[in-house]
């Protein structure tokens, strides 16, 4: 068990001097404001938002503009560059600022205000993919008022219809072949700050996406003689159609776990709590860990923590608290 236990690595906070996360949230709420909604159907995507939404931006962001040369791909992809000072191969910085309806769905807030509570902004795209947009933007932006240059070209790729499986990214990459650009990295969206995904893990775990998984659609079709319904034939062409689904069902692509899984699992592994995990902070005083027969380690004294979750009262009292509850502790 030592072995998963992990490296206490020392981490130097982040230098968060001359950032503004207010403004910049402020920034991000008013971009979730504007309903840039996708649809398969072009005649339900209103082009005057996603119009709006890239006239905000270049208003929001006036470094970028004015230092970055921008185009316009298709029906409204973004495609930036800012110039190096190196022929190196360029970074590429992806994101897309559509996002998928609201209709139907159950909100806490309206999807589309923006409001920001408890250092939080809420609304669709809040996370995908706004988030990515303004983070890459404000980053940009700073820098570009700083007088920063980069070694090598860095693009910005903004997506208006990823959530369609669109074209824009399509386009990006059309224009990237016609002109010979080989990027040196690509970067697009991908985890987020989770908990609770993975099992005994707690706290906050900042999920790493290095790939995605592909989308295949099949289109199977089956012919068969006419007939009349008071005779059905059996095995004819729905049978051999449902057969041909299951076959699909049956035959999944073989699991496996390749290094940058493996990695995933060793990582988060080293920080989940085994059944016998020391309660932190200390369950001594939280006044719920009651003394039992132990099935931890002999020898050692072991509490048990049947509370769920600390009550309100304890809560507002700043009581300590086992954490998780509801395991063993030695
Ligand atoms: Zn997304």
């Amino acid at each position: 068990m030592a072995r998963f236990r992990p490296e206490e690595l020392p981490v130097n906070p982040v230098d968060l001097t001359g950032l503004d996360a207010e403004a910049a949230a402020g920034r991000l709420a008013e971009l979730i404001r504007i309903p840039t909604i996708s649809s398969r159907d072009p005649a339900e995507v209103d082009r005057s938002v996603f119009e709006r939404h890239r006239a905000r931006l270049a208003e929001l962001y006036p470094h970028t503009h004015a230092a970055l040369e921008r185009e316009q791909l298709g029906g409204g992809a973004l495609l930036y560059r800012w110039r190096g000072v190196t022929d190196e191969p360029p970074l590429v910085l992806m994101a897309h600022y559509d996002v998928v309806p609201v209709a139907g769905q159950e909100w806490s807030r309206d999807p589309f205000s923006g409001s920001i509570e408890d250092g939080y902004v809420h609304g669709r795209g809040a996370i995908d993919d706004k988030g990515s947009t303004v983070a890459i933007l404000e980053a940009v932006e700073d820098l570009v008022a700083g007088g920063f240059a980069p070694r090598r070209d860095v693009h910005l790729s903004f997506g208006n219809d990823e959530k369609v499986a669109g074209v824009g990214a399509r386009l990006a990459v059309e224009v990237f072949r016609t002109r010979g650009v080989a990027p040196w990295a690509v970067v697009d969206e991908g985890g987020a700050v989770v908990s609770g995904m993975f099992p005994g893990v707690a706290g906050q775990v900042a999920v790493v996406g290095l790939a995605e998984k592909g989308l295949l659609d099949v289109e199977l079709i089956t012919t068969d003689a006419g007939g009349h319904a008071s005779a059905p034939v059996r095995g004819g062409a729905p049978a051999r159609l449902a057969r041909a689904i299951l076959a699909l069902e049956d035959h999944p692509f073989p699991a496996r776990l390749h290094d940058v899984v493996l990695g995933m699992v060793d990582a988060v592994g080293r920080r989940a709590r085994s059944r016998t995990a020391r309660c932190s902070p200390t369950p001594r005083g939280c006044g719920r860990c009651s003394p039992r027969s132990s099935p931890g380690p002999a020898g050692k004294p072991a509490r048990w923590c049947g509370r769920r979750s600390p009550s309100p009262a304890s809560r507002a009292a700043g009581r300590p608290t086992c954490s998780p509850p509801g395991r063993w502790c030695t």
